[in-house]
């Protein structure tokens, strides 16, 4: 039986951003895909900074960057055209080092994280692999995957399998929880679309119409694609609604058949969920398969990336030291409440734009002097796991500052937990194999120190804070953390 250090079930934005995680490490690595290509139907078109961060650890970002746009941000507004809400994305440069917010093709993504898994030897994608049983004993999990081009059944063993096989996870089944409904279930339309000319009159924004006889949203998308989504009632006919008659009848007060080709529409169920359990023995959920919100903050991907970008250290150094239950139990501490803020505040928005809820979507919002609204981001932290309930940095994202010698912290140190400090005197100190970096070789890293009020920061390997050390006897601990 062939044996890998993980196996990873399913190859969407998750999965392949897994991989590409892991692999930075040198482990084996098998991918199974049940599909035998991408995934074709209209899905992510948004991503934010914290989400490209990630993908700069990978090293994708100089490609894929080509195929994105900076969004502008999102209008709310009433059948009338007034702005109830307005939720800019400002063209600045945000503590991850990125613009806060961009727009992008979910299948170019994709591609990208596939093309950047060649680079590694020890990476075997298997496609046309349907994973249908998998069992953890104490030391490794067994699978059995089944070959649909003929039906022939595999064995593998590894160290870890990670479930990032989407809504309908078979992982998930198979280590036994189940999804909770968080209450927002609606069925919408989504229809992508090319323009075949320039066409200026459209909004350079998102636009979501807060509109309770035809709540919709429109996506101002990479290049000449665009995108309209509605909601349909229970009493429609889906049918009749899919037609391109039915579709370029809604699309009339913005476009004709002359002026764009409908490129691909479907029916989607929005549905906020979220699985008790993330994690059995040796075998995890991530992505879609843990949690599924509706798209209206276009989160749900970026959900999944911070689930991998949080559960690929920990594995990472379970399989290079010890497995560690505890130190991977802080996988869905930390991750759960993060997503679920995520999707209420995602679902609070589904029912402004559908005309039956408050503008209180977050707390996050103010009045303007003209009488509008404006909302900002939201950051929740990561829940309890590592780290010292007691330090209010704890589980807040560190940001990427410059090194001296002009290099980002990030590319220098990109699979490795560091420790900032503001004296060389702790450096010399330390029995800590972490790399200590003062405040001599690191721009602006005096100002953060002192904005935590802290001698030193320890940062994780996903760039999250595991704590501020205030002493110097604080700092000294380093050699006790599980890292
Ligand atoms: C209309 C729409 C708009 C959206 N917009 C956004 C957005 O703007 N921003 C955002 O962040 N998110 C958005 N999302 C959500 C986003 O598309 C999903 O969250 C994301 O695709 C989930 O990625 P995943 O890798 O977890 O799962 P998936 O992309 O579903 O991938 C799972 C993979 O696992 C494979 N698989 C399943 N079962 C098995 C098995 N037994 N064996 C082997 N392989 C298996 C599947 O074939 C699939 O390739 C949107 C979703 C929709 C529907």
């Amino acid at each position: 039986m062939k044996k890998y250090d993980v196996v990873i079930v399913g190859l969407g934005p998750t999965g392949g951003t897994l991989a590409n995680l892991l692999a930075l490490n040198g482990f084996s690595i098998l991918i199974l895909e049940r599909e035998k290509s991408l995934y074709s139907l209209p899905r992510a078109v948004h991503f934010d900074d914290e989400i490209m961060r990630v993908f700069q650890t990978i090293g994708i970002t100089k490609k894929f960057l080509k195929d994105t746009i900076v969004n502008k941000g999102t209008k709310f507004v009433n059948p009338e055209g007034k702005i109830l809400l307005d939720w800019p994305r400002p063209r600045t440069i945000t503590e991850n080092g990125w613009y806060p917010s961009y727009r992008f093709h979910q299948p170019d993504l994709e591609r990208n994280l596939r093309m950047r898994l060649r680079k590694f030897k020890k990476v075997s994608i298997r496609q046309n692999s349907d994973v249908c049983k998998i069992e953890s004993t104490k030391d490794k999990v067994d699978l059995v995957f089944k070959d649909t081009t003929n039906q022939k059944l595999h064995n593998v063993s590894s160290k870890y399998v990670i479930g990032c096989d989407g809504a309908r996870s078979t992982v998930r089944t198979q280590i036994g929880t189940e999804l909770d409904n968080l209450g927002f279930t609606q069925k919408w339309v989504v229809v992508d679309l090319i323009l075949k000319k320039k066409k200026d009159e459209l909004p350079d924004r998102t636009i979501q119409y807060s509109n309770p006889k035809r709540p919709a949203t429109y996506c101002r998308n990479v290049g000449k694609r665009r995108r309209w989504e509605f909601a349909i009632h229970d009493h429609e006919n889906e049918q009749e609604i899919l037609s391109d008659n039915y579709i370029w009848n809604f699309l009339k007060p913005w476009l004709s058949p002359q002026e764009s080709s409908l490129e691909r529409k479907t029916i989607y169920t929005f549905q906020s969920a979220i699985a008790r359990k993330w994690r059995k023995e040796r075998i995890f959920i991530a992505g879609d398969a843990a949690h599924l919100m509706p798209p209206f903050m276009g989160q749900g991907m970026c959900a999944g990336i911070r689930d991998v970008s949080n559960l690929a250290w920990k594995i990472s150094l379970c399989i290079k030291n010890k497995h560690d239950e505890k130190f991977l139990d802080t996988y869905q501490t930390e991750r759960f409440s993060n997503a679920k803020e995520y999707i209420e505040t995602t679902m609070r928005m589904g029912e402004f734009v559908n005309a039956i809820g408050s503008d209180k979507i977050t707390d996050n919002i103010s009045s303007k002097p003209d009488g509008t609204k404006k909302m900002e981001s939201i950051k929740p932290k990561l829940g309890f796991g590592l780290g010292d309930k007691a330090d209010r940095n704890r589980g807040r994202i560190f940001p990427q500052l410059k090194m001296k010698n002009g290099k980002t912290l990030d590319d220098k140190f990109s699979t490795s937990p560091i420790v900032l400090s503001s004296s060389e005197l702790e450096k010399k100190k330390s029995k800590s194999k972490i790399p200590i970096i003062t405040e001599k070789e690191v721009v602006g890293l005096s100002n953060v120190l002192k904005g935590y009020e802290a001698k030193a920061v320890i940062v994780r390997p996903d760039r999250f804070i595991l704590k501020t050390c205030k002493t110097t006897k604080d700092f000294n601990q380093i050699e006790h953390l599980p890292l």
